[in-house]
């Protein structure tokens, strides 16, 4: 359990599809990790903004053989290195290595890697943010607590027209609109000085969830 009750400045998004191109084909080389026009650059306003981004990503291509660990290294050099260029920064990568026979914890849907999440940043996922483009990561940030957000890059735009959704999950164009959407919530936040902190909080809090919804 988290030590402190503070809600921590903590951003989980999802990999392929949220962040670069995705392929059916799997992303397997530095060179096939293609970024999303703007992803980067939405990082980096999270980044400057005193968030910490974490990526939560299911990685079968291990357990498959088709590319290697260090690979998937290069891949996430490749992916820190453009983002720096921009004034962005990325915590850890958290990712699973499995494919569904393994029956593991950590492929998602289940809520594995953001256990380790909260775990290694001794954090609360109740007021954190996911991002991803399939429903599986929705279902796993709904089953870790934390809030799920959609983004219509990638799988999104099928994701978007499903109907079991989980409930609360918030829809974004991309990336980009998503940390419109995040920034301006947490300006509103911190807006109204003149009611009690925890009070102020708990307020613009269901004022937030109340905007949300599918
Ligand atoms: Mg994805
Ligand atoms: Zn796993």
């Amino acid at each position: 359990m988290p030590i402190s009750s503070t809600s921590p400045k903590l951003v989980i998004l999802d990999r392929d599809g949220t962040i670069n191109e995705d392929s059916d084909h799997f992303v397997k080389s530095p060179d096939e990790w293609i970024p999303l026009p703007g992803a980067l650059q939405a990082i980096a306003r999270l980044s400057q903004m005193g968030w910490q981004v974490v990526v939560a990503t299911n990685q079968s291509g291990l357990g498959r053989g088709l590319f290697d660990i260090v690979a998937l290294n290069a891949m996430h050099e490749k992916m820190k290195q453009l983002l720096a260029v921009e004034g962005g920064r990325i915590e850890a990568v958290f990712f699973c290595p499995h494919v569904a026979s393994d029956m593991c914890h950590c492929r998602k849907p289940l809520p594995g890697l953001f256990e380790q999440i909260g775990e290694r940043f001794r954090a609360d996922l109740r007021d954190v943010p996911a991002v991803g483009d399939s429903l599986r990561d929705l279902q796993a940030a709904a089953a870790a607590g934390a809030q799920p957000h959609l983004v219509r890059t990638g799988k999104g735009q099928q994701t978007a027209l499903r109907d079991d959704l989980p409930s609360g999950t918030v829809i974004h164009e991309d990336l980009s609109h998503f940390v419109d959407y995040w920034l301006q919530q947490q300006a509103q936040l911190n807006d109204g000085t003149d009611l009690p902190e925890e009070k102020l909080g708990q307020d613009a809090l269901a004022a937030s969830r109340d905007q949300r919804g599918v």
